[in-house]
């Protein structure tokens, strides 16, 4: 499927169900563009901005600084309401899982993640997904849309409500005290299919005026949709994440039909050529571990041939099983030597833990009731 075919029916609302249009995820300059409509001036659109942004308004009421007349006519046509929580669940150990309705009712997973040092927010990019990667419960349930750039940034945004990280009057946005410092767009979708909506919510979250989160603290995962990933890396400058899962390209495009489109030798050929690419930037390369398809020494060995020349780490992840998947998870052993392998070749790859199990918060772990409920890719690199 093309990119430019998931424009249309596959986009977010224009309005909310009152017909207000959503100002979050605009940017500056459109903000802009939008308030002069009303003839408001551009410093106007820019204390909305500082609102909505620096000190996470959630209504116009509570914008002290401008005209009642004013924030009665933003209420009236636009909207920055949160997606409504539909559940919260808390792991055992410290994830959090959101269930978010979004104006229409589409239904969105966020995961948040802490560990000792940073807390990691696993966001989704689309509801449900186009590709079908065998091994991904999410590619088992059709696509029902893209999220438009302002459902992405709500994601973040409710995560600081609820961590209650948003700074106080006068305060500047630091990382200081932060218990959310880390974006991965490694919930449910393929980001690189929805580009435009995530690079626009990507840049106000990366803008030192916006939510202020650095761009080395943001990573995207792609299954390999190569025209986009150069695009990625110049326009955005984010860390570069690539679901790979295989070594050769039989085996891959059997578990990962975006591989007849885009081969092995392209995609490591983006790699290579990724924007900003060097030793202190790494490329992650993410291997999920299926018995007896994907996770022999000989391809422990072809991988570490694939990867040479690349800067980069391995992701060892156990496969998380779902019912009907026809896979299974690789034996504790198999995985050890595998990870060994590539490491006596000089590779950093360290094998995932799981986070959230017991609140189904690891990847594929979650079973959809409905098409609308997805799963979520939760886990984390083993310290
Ligand atoms: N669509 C993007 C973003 C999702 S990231 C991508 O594919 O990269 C989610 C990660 O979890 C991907 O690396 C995906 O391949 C992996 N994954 C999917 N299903 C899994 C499962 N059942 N067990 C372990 N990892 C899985
Ligand atoms: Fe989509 Fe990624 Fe799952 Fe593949 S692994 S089906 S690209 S979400």
């Amino acid at each position: 499927m093309s990119v430019s075919s998931h424009a249309g029916k596959f986009s977010a609302p224009p309005t909310d169900a009152a017909g207000r249009i959503p100002l979050i995820g605009l940017s500056l300059a459109e903000m802009q563009a939008a308030l002069a409509l009303h003839k408001l001036p551009g410093f106007r659109a820019k204390q909305v901005w500082h609102w909505i942004y620096q000190r996470g308004a959630r209504d116009f009421a509570s914008m002290a600084n401008l005209p009642k007349e004013m924030r009665e006519l933003l209420a009236e046509k636009y909207s920055i309401a949160r997606p409504k929580v539909m559940t919260e669940q808390r792991s055992a150990d410290g994830t959090i899982k959101w269930l978010l309705s979004m104006s229409d009712g589409q239904l969105v997973e966020t995961v948040f993640i802490p560990e000792a040092k940073r807390g990691t927010l696993c966001v989704s990019s689309q509801v449900g997904c186009t590709l079908t990667c065998k091994f991904c419960h999410t590619g088992t349930q059709p696509l029902v849309r893209n999220l438009g750039a302002h459902e992405i940034l709500q994601q973040i945004m409710h995560a600081r409500d609820i961590l209650g990280e948003w700074p106080q009057s006068g305060e500047k946005q630091s990382n200081e005290g932060r218990d959310l410092t880390n974006i991965v767009m490694m919930g449910m979708g393929e980001p690189l299919y929805n580009y435009d909506n995530v690079a626009g919510a990507l840049k106000i979250c990366m803008d030192a005026d916006g939510l202020a989160i650095s761009k080395r603290r943001i990573t995207l995962s792609t299954s390999g949709v190569v025209p986009q990933i150069r695009q990625c890396g110049e326009e955005l400058g984010v860390n570069l994440a690539i679901s790979l899962h295989a070594t050769t390209d039989e085996q891959r495009s059997a578990i990962m039909p975006i591989n007849n489109k885009y081969p092995l030798a392209e995609l490591l050929e983006a790699c290579r050529t990724y924007p900003g690419v060097s030793d202190i930037r790494r490329i992650t390369f993410e291997y999920v571990m299926l018995q007896d398809v994907n996770d022999t020494d000989e391809d422990a060995k072809r991988l570490t041939e694939l990867l040479r020349g690349i800067p980069c780490k391995v992701n060892i992840i156990p496969f998380n099983s779902w019912e009907g998947s026809g896979f299974t998870c690789s034996t504790k052993d198999r995985i050890d030597a595998f990870a060994r392998i590539l490491e006596n070749s000089g590779y950093d790859a360290p094998v995932r833990r799981a986070r959230g199990r017991d609140i189904l918060a690891a990847c594929g772990q979650l079973k959809s009731a409905s098409l609308r409920v997805k799963k979520v890719h939760a886990e984390i690199t083993e310290k």
